[in-house]
């Protein structure tokens, strides 16, 4: 018997929610989304924080076909000379300071994080392991350690020990790190707590704190690196440079791939004791490393950097409203705060419906996630704004009425 795609979708796809947003797109291009059935959706998400040059660039694509007519899959990670990886490798060494030049490069950005934290362990020899209340890190056990969400955590424990975490901003808290912790794991701009972004100066404290005692500062850019923030990096815009840098989702071009990058120094201690210290099979496949790089080679050489600050600054412009309670943020990573979730769920409904995709945030449901491409026109931002606008009077209405 012919089943459909939806059908299918909910009797053998494995769930995550029992609410499922149960979109069907056949086709994406740029910033749009095609349903089978004709309808448009603007992508005012990026999957996530993923397509930062858009659906399908075209460089992507091109340079996706081409390494896939030479060769996939050749040897587990770190053995075989592959073009595509040293080559992403190089561009990474090359667009950050000098510290950060060996990439160990991952499936993904949980994986991205698993790797940071063994080699923090390994080269501090110390086991503690610092985060910050509200952050996202993953989904994997180890990464589930430092998330700072309860919720997400207690029905899995038990967990890694040693784990703690800190209110991020809290200038205090930093004088908790003492020498017993091996690193710091922070996200530049916090992702799931809903777009916060550090407090002057906290990041360049946090830094001296770790530098006094010894242990490593971990940046996760996995949502807010690759230009989102108006800067190819973060940490760019708060005079720090991290120990180690946590990269994926944007950088990929739309393909899975993830890196941790640190010093040659740091990065050797996989080498020994023991040999081997962390594998991966797929890591860094060469399909995906040839995207990535075409992927940052598109961002930089098309100067979208440049414009995401002025982007950023004209949606916020745009979305007035007095529905809108706030609406923070950094560059194309916006969250629009609402009075309450279920507000804030029936307008990213009516959004969805008028052909704008947006969402809320794992760990602030009653703001409204703003990340689309970097490739984003300004007339493309305007309609999206327009639907956006027209869906909260819609629901304001309704909800009078
Ligand atoms: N860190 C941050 C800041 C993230 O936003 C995410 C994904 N939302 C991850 C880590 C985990 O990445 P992945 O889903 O690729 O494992």
């Amino acid at each position: 018997m012919y089943k459909t795609n939806r059908q299918l979708f909910f009797e053998h796809l494995a769930p995550t929610s029992q609410f499922p947003l149960a979109i069907e797109i056949e086709r994406a291009e740029g910033v749009y989304m095609f349903s089978p059935h004709g309808k448009s959706y603007i992508d005012f998400i990026s999957g996530i924080g993923v397509s930062n040059v858009g659906h399908c660039h075209p460089k992507v694509v091109e340079a996706i076909n081409a390494q896939s007519q030479k060769y996939m899959h050749l040897m587990v990670y770190g053995e075989y000379i592959q073009a595509p990886q040293v080559q992403l490798a190089q561009w990474f060494a090359e667009h950050l300071p000098k510290s950060l030049n060996t990439t160990y490069l991952t499936n993904s950005g949980t994986e991205a994080i698993e790797g940071a934290m063994k080699l923090a362990k390994r080269a501090t020899g110390r086991s503690k392991i610092i985060s910050c209340k509200n952050a996202y890190h993953g989904s994997t056990q180890g990464a589930l350690s430092i998330i700072g969400n309860e919720t997400f955590k207690q029905n899995f424990r038990p967990l890694l020990p040693d784990c703690y975490q800190i209110n991020y901003n809290n200038f205090s808290d930093i004088l908790s790190i003492d020498n017993t912790v091996a690193a710091v794991f922070i996200e530049t701009v916090q992702g799931e707590a809903g777009y916060i972004e550090p407090f002057e100066n906290y990041l360049f404290e946090l830094q001296k704190q770790c530098n006094k005692v010894g242990a490593l500062l971990v940046c996760d850019e996995i949502q807010c690196g690759a230009g989102r923030t108006g800067k190819l990096w973060a940490f760019e815009h708060y005079n720090i440079v991290p120990d180690i840098l946590c990269l994926a989702k944007g950088i990929g071009g739309g393909m899975p791939i993830g890196a941790f990058i640190a010093s040659h120094n740091l990065m050797n201690y996989f080498t020994i004791q023991p040999i081997l210290g962390h594998l991966t099979t797929f890591g860094g496949h060469p399909v995906s490393a040839a995207a990535a790089l075409a992927c940052m080679n598109v961002l930089v050489q098309n100067n979208l950097i440049e414009d995401v600050l002025f982007k950023g600054e004209f949606i916020k412009k745009m979305m007035v409203h007095k529905a809108i309670k706030s609406i923070r943020g950094k560059g194309l990573m916006l969250a629009i705060e609402f009075e309450n979730f279920d507000l804030n769920k029936q307008i990213i409904d009516g959004c969805i419906a008028n052909g704008v995709i947006t969402d809320w945030f794992l760990f602030c449901d009653n703001a409204m996630r703003i990340a689309p491409p970097l490739t984003i026109t300004i007339e493309e931002i305007e309609k999206a704004c327009s639907i956006i606008l027209k869906s909260i009077d819609e629901v304001v209405t309704q909800r009078r009425n």
